[in-house]
């Protein structure tokens, strides 16, 4: 099959990695692989030039091979790894025509390493246009004809919902044009009966994430990284000068980059289009809200305008207006941030690499599938899993929400975004606005415990303040419990405020402390100090020792009466290694630390041209940050405990990397990396792989090792660990307080908590699910302290595939 990939609409951070993804995927599959530039507008202008064979054919000594790769029909990987116009799609200057080379040939042959190192770069490398041409019946028949003269019959298009539209209307006129085409004589019988059916599939590139059906937009993730980035860097000025900052970021019917920069930098007031403010005098809301956080002794102001936010009577409402009444009515000193395009670049950070490879490699999967009565599907995601859903069917439903925006029609507008839009909305108004009345009665009051186990991760801070702040709302008591169980024991606990832990979710490493003291230490006085303190409820915010503990405190409810109150984990460490659940908090974070690190490191070995870079990962004995990792950095090896190292496998790898080598063309080797779990094996450590690749590398590669220890726990948390952190933590508080009620209904002396008032909050694919800790010990292996299920393993396949071992070895 010809498979082509293009990149239309606005441009996203991903949109690269899109285009190497399906690159690769389709070799793998057997495709000849092609690119259009510029969008659509590539397609309506075509090829009016002759295709110019590569230029590098050294490894080709077969005449047949060779002849093969010159006229475009290179049949397996070897032939196709630098087949296509290879370094004629980038000069270094952002001109993808290249020039004179490129002029009049909008349709390329693409090969293997035409899209090498493609996911570290923003925007989209094979250009993206708007054209009007293609919106043209006319403009599309011209397109159908240069997709039949090049052989094409399968496109992959990344873009939002109006390329999305645009490639579902080419697709139902396809078989128009072939006739209309063939009557005017301009395709051949041959070319009639093969090209009857095109196979389209889309994938959402969108910064907005503006699409229904798919809880992320590519793009998307990176733009929300870079207006937390600026609001953070903003919050310490508006601190140091107790400032209001009026921040207006993209979203013209969609107010998700509002809201979960809202969630993430904990904003006081957000104005977002599908939720327009309930009243008319929505001026006197906010100066209200604003006012009582500066009552309390809140410095800084921060107030997130949607570019399409406006008024119940769909008056837009203005960053500029907004900073004025600020001024005016509250006498703050107010200035305006307009975030503009800043929020579209940049390199992607690691979800905008992992989750268009993947999506890429199931668009192939689905074009390769496609027959004339499946519908055109777009690629999404649910959670943690990657969706094929009806294209026109996400494009209705998103139109949906415009229209009924539109008709003022709000519920429904709301009803039409996924259930997490709604979650976080609610979490916004929890976590960020202070309550005037106490929500629950004196009676269903808790005073609930909250405490960080084991090493730090990003998030804990987060999820710390949205508890404390739900607790405020509904009239709990929360207290922190400084440096875990030891803590407890020291009595060092105290009351949290709601202007204590403002600052928090930007916060790295654990506020409260923390250590890897587990209850057994001494359960007897660990259960005095829960009645001591009159705790009701609990909440271990951490890693495998959190829930480790969490099951000693439920074994010891058959001891101890002070266990009979509800407890809670939720999963916060870098290695993600609680049995289950398929994130933690922190491991974000902490991928975005290794790609960073990455990124610098494999430029160093680039520079130097042929050299192999071991980094070695933390992660105990739990691989998913090295194989995750390996997939964002698009590392050529990757070394897992769960898969452990052999002499096998070792002598596979440096053969792979000896005839990869030997494929680079001349003076164009790149730099490799290579990626090990420090526990993956005892005896081939870090030092020694170096050292034996480097060895065996002979004249071909050299070879270096970075360890990146601590460095993985990383600085400041990423948006996204910020706001699951936000969500998760949100959920735990209202756990605690079911439970709590039901158990109020006992009579105080003989009070028993069920085994499942001891529970893990987990994400399993597309769902948040609750597990009793009783029943989570079964999936765990206690003695390597991870789970027992590994969803990873078809991704490290997936980074062998991509670096080509597979095939080559
Ligand atoms: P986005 O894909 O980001 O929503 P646009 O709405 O500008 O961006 O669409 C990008 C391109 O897709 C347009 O320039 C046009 O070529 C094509 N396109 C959009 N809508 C249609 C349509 N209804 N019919 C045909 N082509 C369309």
């Amino acid at each position: 099959m010809k498979l082509a990939v293009l990149t239309s609409g606005g441009d996203s951070a991903g949109m690269s990695a899109v285009v190497r993804a399906v690159v690769k995927a389709g070799i793998l599959s057997g495709c000849e692989t092609w690119i259009v530039r510029e969008g659509y507008e590539g397609l309506v202008r075509g090829n009016t030039d002759t295709q110019i064979p590569p230029t590098i054919e050294e490894p080709f000594a077969d005449p047949a091979a060779r002849q093969r790769v010159r006229s475009g029909k290179a049949t397996n990987l070897v032939e196709n790894l630098r087949f296509g116009d290879g370094d004629l799609l980038r000069d270094g200057t952002g001109d993808h025509a290249r020039g004179r080379t490129l002029k009049g040939r909008y349709i390329v042959r693409a090969g293997w390493d035409d899209v090498r190192g493609w996911f570290a770069e923003g925007g989209t490398l094979i250009g993206t246009a708007r054209s009007k041409t293609f919106r043209t019946p006319a403009g599309r028949l011209a397109a159908a004809y240069n997709l039949i003269k090049e052989g094409i019959d399968a496109l992959v298009v990344c873009g939002g919902d109006g390329s999305l539209t645009g490639a579902d209307l080419f697709r139902s006129e396809w078989p128009s044009f072939v006739t209309t085409l063939h009557s005017e004589g301009k395709i051949t019988d041959e070319q009639l009966s093969k090209h009857g059916h095109l196979r389209i599939v889309g994938l959402v590139g969108s910064i907005d994430n503006d699409m229904s059906l798919t809880d992320l937009t590519i793009g998307a993730p990176t733009a929300l990284h870079r207006i937390c980035e600026a609001i953070d860097n903003i919050n310490s000025t508006a601190a140091s000068h107790s400032r209001a900052f009026v921040l207006e970021v993209m979203g013209r019917h969609c107010g998700w980059l509002a809201l979960l920069a809202g969630v993430s930098a904990g904003a006081d007031f957000i104005f977002i289009p599908e939720r327009p403010p309930q009243t008319d005098s929505w001026e006197d809301e906010m100066c209200d809200a604003i006012q009582m956080h500066r009552e309390v002794g809140k410095r800084k102001t921060l107030v997130i305008v949607a570019e399409g936010a406006h008024d119940s009577n769909l008056k837009p409402i203005r960053a500029d207006y907004v900073r004025d009444v600020l001024t005016e009515r509250l006498g703050l000193d107010s200035r305006v941030t307009t975030l503009g395009h800043i929020q579209r670049g940049g390199r992607p950070c690691a979800y905008d690499r992992i989750l268009p490879t993947l999506q890429g490699i199931e668009a192939v999967k689905a074009v390769l599938e496609a027959t004339p009565d499946t519908p055109s599907y777009m690629i999404g995601v649910s959670e943690n899993k990657i969706t094929r859903v009806p294209l026109m069917e996400a494009v209705a439903m998103t139109r949906a929400v415009a229209d009924a925006i539109a008709a003022k029609d709000f519920a429904k507008a709301m009803s039409l975004r996924d259930p997490e839009f709604l979650q976080s909305l609610d979490g916004f108004m929890t976590t960020s606005l202070l309550y005037k009345e106490k929500m629950l009665s004196e009676e269903k009051r808790m005073r609930v415990a909250i405490m960080h186990i084991g090493a730090p991760a990003g998030g804990m801070n987060a999820a710390t303040r949205a508890a404390v702040r739900y607790c405020i709302k509904q009239g709990h008591t929360p207290l922190a419990v400084h440096n875990g169980f030891k803590g407890l024991l020291d009595d060092a606990i105290h009351e949290l405020s709601w202007l204590g832990v403002d600052g928090w979710t930007s916060r790295g490493g654990s506020e409260l402390g923390t250590n890897r003291t587990l209850p057994s230490v001494d359960l007897g006085a660990v259960a005095a100090r829960f009645q001591q303190h009159n705790f009701h409820a609990l909440m271990l915010i951490g890693g495998f020792e959190a829930f480790n503990a969490l099951l000693i405190l439920e074994n010891g409810r058959s001891l101890y009466p002070a266990f009979h109150i509800p407890m809670v984990h939720l999963p916060a460490t870098i290695s993600n290694n609680v049995p289950m659940t398929e994130f933690s908090l922190g491991s974000d974070t902490s991928l975005n630390a290794l790609v960073d690190a990455c990124d610098a490191i494999k430029q160093s070995a680039s520079a130097s041209r042929n050299r192999v870079f071991v980094v070695e990962t933390q992660g105990g004995q739990c691989g998913y940050i090295a194989t995750m990792g390996a997939l964002a950095t698009g590392a050529s090896l990757v070394y897992t405990p769960e898969q452990g190292m052999d002499l096998d496998m070792l002598r596979a790898d440096v053969k792979f990397l000896k005839i990869r080598y030997g494929l680079d063309a001349k003076g164009k080797s790149e730099g490799r990396l290579v990626i090990r779990n420090e526990c993956a094996s005892k005896v081939y450590t870090t030092s020694m792989l170096t050292d034996m690749f480097r060895v065996e590398g002979g004249g071909l590669f050299d070879s270096r090792y970075a360890s990146l220890g601590h460095i993985l726990q990383g600085g400041v948390p990423t948006p996204m660990d910020r706001a699951r952190a936000a969500r998760l933590s949100l959920r735990c508080m209202a756990f605690l307080e079911e439970h709590h009620q039901s158990l109020l209904a006992q009579p105080l002396k003989s009070r028993c908590a069920p085994p499942e008032s001891a529970a893990v909050i987990t994400i399993q694919r597309s769902a948040l699910k609750w597990v009793p800790v009783t029943e989570m010990v079964k999936h765990a292996d206690m003695k390597n302290r991870r789970g027992k299920e590994v969803w990873w393993e078809s991704v490290k396949v997936w980074v062998e595939a991509l670096s080509g071992r597979s095939e080559l070895v």
